[in-house]
């Protein structure tokens, strides 16, 4: 039997239920890790946290419409459905949903959930709509998964911030994990989109890593003003010929909201645009 035959690849939401339905008969425990595809190895991390975690592992690869804006990369993201259940192959995973986006937004479609005010900031203030489309998914999927588990990345924090307040507010049975970012040697965060980059902006987007790390030490080293600590970051960025910062914060990292004072889980949150890529990077203090 080939390696291949063992990945169950499932796409209509109704057998996918049906499925769930029966694994839950048998008691077994579902992790869940949602994704758009393009699996590099930030997304493989969720996924072997998520194998400790459960009985059976269940990915989806979904490019979710709703959630890219009308100027954005919804038709260029990268697309590698083979690549990515070989991937999943290889870690043992048994079951990978696959909707379409008529499957997951038929005619009529008209429901929508906003997590009101968490999504009032970084990035939410560059990409309207984004986390309104983000969250309508995750219940879905949510819906047709029926996970006890879900395992997402810290590598979009704001979206992780989002997710578990909804799953709160609305009572929603999974339990939310957050994993840390996966990064490359020397430091820039995995990202699908890394691969837009040119060599030279990958060799410049190393300083967003690098600021981040700056702040970390001055903050170990007792400076706590927010504005100074930022200061540093920002002079790490332009001198590496970054300009188009979105927005370089410290902020609570779970209610968001801006502090004057750094203080021990204090999230460091920065985006830029280095060509035509966008760039999301943080960490906590
Ligand atoms: P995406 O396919 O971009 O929607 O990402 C699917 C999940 O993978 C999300 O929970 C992301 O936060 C997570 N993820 C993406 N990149 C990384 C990374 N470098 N490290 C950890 N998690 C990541």
């Amino acid at each position: 039997m080939s390696n291949e035959s063992r990945l169950k690849q499932i796409s209509d939401p109704t057998l996918m239920q049906t499925f769930s339905n029966q694994l839950r008969k048998e008691e077994k425990i579902i992790s869940f890790v949602p994704t758009m595809g393009g699996l590099h190895d930030g997304h493989l991390s969720l996924v072997e946290e998520a194998k400790k975690r459960g009985d059976i592992t269940i990915v989806s690869i979904f490019v979710n419409p709703s959630q890219f804006g009308e100027n954005e990369d919804y038709d260029e993201y990268t697309r590698d459905i083979d690549g990515d259940k070989e991937k999943l192959n290889k870690l043992g995973v048994k079951v990978v949903f696959t909707p379409s986006v008529e499957d997951i937004y038929p005619k009529g479609f008209q429901t929508f959930v906003e997590v009101t005010e968490l999504q009032n900031c970084l990035c939410g203030l560059y990409r309207p709509g984004h986390f309104k489309g983000v969250a309508t998914v995750v219940l879905k999927l949510f819906n047709i998964v029926k996970p006890h588990i879900a395992v997402f990345g810290e590598k979009d924090f704001q979206q992780l911030q989002i997710i578990k307040r909804m799953v709160s507010d609305l009572n929603v049975c999974v339990e939310i994990v957050g994993m840390p970012i996966v990064r490359e040697e020397g430091g820039l965060a995995i990202s699908s989109r890394n691969m837009n980059m040119s060599a030279e902006e990958r060799e410049r987007a190393q300083s967003i890593s690098k600021a981040l790390y700056m702040i970390r030490d001055e903050y170990e080293n007792g400076c706590k003003q927010v504005e100074k600590l930022i200061d540093i970051g920002v002079k790490i960025l332009t001198e590496n010929y970054i300009f188009n910062i979105d927005y370089f914060e410290i902020r609570d990292s779970i209610s968001l909201e801006l502090i004057k004072e750094a203080k021990p889980g204090s999230l460091v949150a920065v985006a830029v645009r280095l060509g035509e890529t966008r760039l999301v990077d943080s960490l906590m203090l």
